[in-house]
């Protein structure tokens, strides 16, 4: 199941995704399904005369894992850590398909990570990696815009990392997934339709499970809380102007513009 939030110039609402006669209908949905059952409202809408938006705001915050793929940390001359490194967005930094990436005004370098992005359920505290399938609503795509410079000179990866619009998910929560370990996805990335970064989740050091995990004996997450599960070899720089496609099998494309202002 495909779990959008849309609008049509009315309040946003969420819907669902489904290919009727050949072509992707959104069928609307009452209330949030993070804490709703699924009832129909009995409106649908062509997917291509909606205004898809981010699936979820989370409530509270983006978990992020760094370096979890190898050949992604050596291509930025890093080590994989020996313990798994993880740091924080605001939710903040949440926009939706089509929304501008804003280039922080601070950045002369700002680089694109095409990430698979996990959609928490319900709270989750201490959990163990056979627990964490229950504690999982979806996946999504997800962009960790990262200005590199600002990376380079500071430990701590708040200017890098967290700026408004550095973290695009979509198109959609993909619910049909399998939810503990969702490996073996092509993951791959595109700059104005050219090829970028070409990847698959099999090739994450620490799987899903023993992410959220590990995350989980730190903070509690919260339904609608995010947890992006680090990028693949082939980043690059993405200039004001360009269009970025980051693109997951199973799942779909999430396309953001880069502008700056
Ligand atoms: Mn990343």
């Amino acid at each position: 199941m495909r779990i959008a939030r849309f609008t049509t110039g009315e309040d946003p609402m969420y819907g669902i995704v489904q290919e009727k006669d050949g072509q992707d209908m959104v069928y609307g949905i009452t209330g949030d399904p993070l804490y709703t059952d699924i009832r129909p409202t009995g409106t649908i809408v062509p997917l291509e005369d909606v205004r898809l938006l981010a699936p979820v705001i989370p409530r509270s915050k983006v978990v992020c894992v760094g370096r979890n793929y190898a050949e992604h940390a050596a291509e930025l001359g890093n080590e994989v850590p020996e313990r798994a490194l993880f740091f924080l967005k605001p939710n903040t930094a949440v926009v939706g398909p089509g929304d501008p990436v804003v280039i922080p005004s601070y950045s002369q370098e700002l680089s694109l990570e095409a990430e698979l992005a996990v959609v928490i359920k319900r709270m989750a505290k201490d959990l163990t990696p056979d627990q964490v399938a229950d504690h999982v609503l979806g996946y999504t795509c997800a962009n960790d815009l990262t200005a590199r410079d600002a990376q380079r000179e500071e430990d701590q990866w708040f200017r890098a990392k967290a700026f408004d619009t550095s973290c695009p998910i979509g198109p959609w929560i993909e619910t049909d997934l399998d939810l503990a370990d969702p490996a073996g996805l092509a993951l791959t990335s595109a700059v104005d339709g050219e090829s970028a970064q070409q990847g698959s989740t099999a090739d994450m050091i620490r799987p899903v499970a023993e992410l959220i995990a590990e995350i989980s004996g730190v903070v509690t997450l919260l339904p609608g809380d995010l947890v992006l599960t680090g990028t693949p070899a082939g980043v690059r720089t993405v200039e004001a102007g360009a269009s970025v496609d980051i693109t997951i099998e199973g799942i779909g494309t999430l396309t953001n513009p880069i502008v700056r202002r």
